[in-house]
């Protein structure tokens, strides 16, 4: 199943780009020469001036020069304007380390989805996954080794969800599932697979080979039930905090 919410604005492409912007300049310029004519045809025909074919080519040719030019620059202009605003809107969407989503950007998909299975009466997952001494990992290996193991992670994540689940890294080593209809025991087995995948994945970095475990805390409704998206974030933090109590590389 598609999730609707992903459907956002694509940015667009080079070649769709290039091509708009040769259209645009064409439908310019060619209105520009029609313009021209027609004015100048009104204004000899109005002031009874002889129609001589030399003013007739003159005011042809002054937008035929003049309005590829203009136009060009100011698409360039757009361009840089629209380039902007695709790379503030990635930014603020997406983490740049591991290409999850940002925190604001799940919690806010998260919301949209939380109405949608109560509208279609349908359960709901919420899973918090925090990589366990991660501190310990950036003390031996650097900041370098804790950034690879960082993006192991993620294309864990992005391997084991299905396409309607969101992932987003909420910040540092802490990562979040949403996994809409998803009963606890579908979502119990999802969080397992990441869990051993992570724990038998070996990440190599510069002459050393890092391995990482990972806890998780699961919160689920159930259809029919009227429930807000901070008191299902409070059930699944505690639940990850019970998980690092218990000695960590599991899921409560
Ligand atoms: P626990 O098992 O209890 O979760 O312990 P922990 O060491 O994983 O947790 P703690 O909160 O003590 O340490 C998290 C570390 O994550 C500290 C911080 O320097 C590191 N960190 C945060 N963001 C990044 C990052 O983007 N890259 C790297 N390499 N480290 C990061
Ligand atoms: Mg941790
Ligand atoms: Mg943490």
């Amino acid at each position: 199943m598609k999730n609707p919410l992903y459907e956002g604005k694509q940015p667009m492409d080079h070649e769709t780009r290039a091509r708009s912007r040769w259209l645009i300049m064409l439908i310019i310029t060619a209105s520009s020469i029609i313009m021209s004519l027609l004015i100048t045809f009104l204004i000899l025909h109005f002031t009874h001036s002889p129609m001589l074919p030399i003013i007739f080519i003159i005011a042809a040719l002054a937008p035929a020069i003049i309005s590829p030019m203009t136009t060009w620059s100011i698409s360039n202009l757009m361009i840089k304007v629209q380039k902007l605003e695709e790379a503030h809107r990635y930014l603020a969407t997406y983490d740049d380390l591991t290409g999850l989503m940002s925190r604001r950007a799940f919690i806010e998909q998260s919301e949209a989805l939380l109405k949608l299975c109560e509208r279609n009466n349908e359960p709901l997952a919420l899973a918090f996954l925090d990589l366990d001494h991660f501190k310990h990992v950036n003390d031996v290996y650097g900041h370098g080794g804790g950034d690879e193991v960082l993006k192991m992670f993620a294309t864990v994540l992005q391997q084991q969800k299905r396409s309607s689940d969101l992932v987003g890294r909420l910040g540092g080593e802490e990562f979040a599932l949403l996994l809409p209809y998803s009963t606890l025991d579908d979502a119990r087995a999802l969080l397992e697979r990441i869990r051993k995948q992570t724990q038998n994945t070996q990440v190599g970095y510069l002459e050393h080979t890092i391995k990482v475990t990972v806890s998780g805390g699961l919160a689920c409704i159930k259809n029919n039930t009227q429930n807000n998206l901070a008191t299902l974030i409070k059930v699944a933090d505690d639940a990850l905090y019970n998980a690092k109590s218990q000695g960590r590389n599991i899921i409560v």
